[in-house]
């Protein structure tokens, strides 16, 4: 990933927009350790002790952007419990694995994953704006991702040998933490590729870091041939902050398709008023409810999990109290199916 040293900016020629500089700038700026973000946000030394077992196996890494959302003084705040690393990450779970999606077993060429007909998802970087306590890719071993344009040419080329895909998903990591030249060079590529007619983008940076969403990406997202869509990952309503806003409604001008995604988690949004606010907050940013997915059993997340019964049960309260297209599709990856399961 190319980010820019300082000594890289004193160069760059005053004419050239700076907007690039500044997203990654922000990253740049990320807090990355328990205890200065416990620091940060008025919290026991204790808390950020708690956190050191998981902080050593996945790293923690919040810009100030995402830090300034987070209410200070408040241990249970629901985007903190996103990001900091509690003591039961440490607890090894039954069931509870290092890759609990199969991954392993789909992987077409390294780098491209096909679990679904006419889908091939592309891991395009392995790095995050932030990183999220429950992801699945948390032990991901993202060394064998490609980096260089020798090895995209190559995973693509493994997708322009299959003419059944028609459907080339970015994902991660977070495809958006490519730089938009970088982005720009692998659109145009899998643009080449004629069976190809959708790309889709799956991304948490329009959420975290909206600087993110620069001209030259909606340029690129609206010259292509290609019919896009992003699917940005949400939580909880108060992460739609107005700047978070503006940037969605950017990509919505530029005729962008926006779906959110969500994980069920314990102690973020697992109740149906945190659900029915996340929806309303979404629709009124111009975003349609997607995926609200059952966790994934990764370990270092068990105290993140809500039991199958008692989300379906959340989900069909939600559908009493909202209209049909605001409520997520319940969902739950199981290894060897060939599509997702809807659970609710
Ligand atoms: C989730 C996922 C997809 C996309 O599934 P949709 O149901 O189309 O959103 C594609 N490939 C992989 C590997 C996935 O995990
Ligand atoms: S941004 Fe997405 S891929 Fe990255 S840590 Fe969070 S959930 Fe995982």
């Amino acid at each position: 990933m190319a980010i820019l040293t300082s000594n890289d900016r004193s160069v760059r020629p005053a004419s050239k927009p700076a907007q690039e500089d500044s997203w990654q700038a922000e990253i740049r700026q990320a807090v990355r350790t328990s205890s200065e973000l416990c620091r940060r946000l008025g919290l026991s030394e204790s808390l950020a002790c708690d956190a050191a077992v998981g902080a050593a196996q996945f790293p923690v890494f919040v810009p100030p952007g995402y830090l300034a959302r987070i209410e200070p003084n408040s241990p249970h705040d629901p985007l903190l419990r996103q990001v900091l690393p509690l003591g039961g990450e440490g607890k090894a779970v039954d069931g509870f694995t290092a890759d609990p999606v199969g991954d392993e077993l789909a992987a077409l060429h390294p780098g491209v994953l096909q679990k679904y007909q006419g889908r091939a998802l592309l891991i395009a970087t392995g790095s995050c704006a932030v990183h999220c306590r429950y992801c699945f890719r948390r032990h991901y071993p993202y060394e064998e991702v490609p980096h260089s344009e020798a090895a995209w040419d190559s995973a693509l080329t493994a997708i322009a040998e299959d003419p059944s895909i028609t459907e080339v998903i970015l994902s991660g990591g977070d495809p958006l933490m490519l730089v938009d030249s970088r982005l720009a060079m692998l659109v145009g590529k899998i643009a080449d590729l004629p069976h190809v007619t959708r790309l889709r983008i799956h991304t948490r940076l329009p959420i975290v870091v909206p600087l993110r969403v620069t001209d030259e990406l909606l340029q690129t997202l609206t010259d292509t041939r290609l019919t896009s869509v992003i699917v940005v990952h949400t939580n909880h309503a108060r992460e739609l902050a107005h700047d978070v806003a503006v940037a969605l409604s950017n990509l919505r001008d530029a005729g962008i398709t926006l779906l959110n995604q969500a994980v069920l988690l314990r102690g973020v949004n697992d109740s149906v008023d945190a659900q029915r606010e996340l929806s309303e907050r979404l629709v009124a940013v111009g975003v349609l409810p997607y995926y609200l997915h059952q966790l994934d059993r990764v370990a270092g997340a068990a105290h993140f999990e809500v039991p199958i019964a008692e989300g379906k049960q959340l989900v069909g309260e939600l559908r009493r109290q909202l209209p049909g297209y605001m409520v997520p599709r319940y969902v739950q990856e199981i290894a060897g199916e060939t599509n997702k399961t809807v659970l609710a």
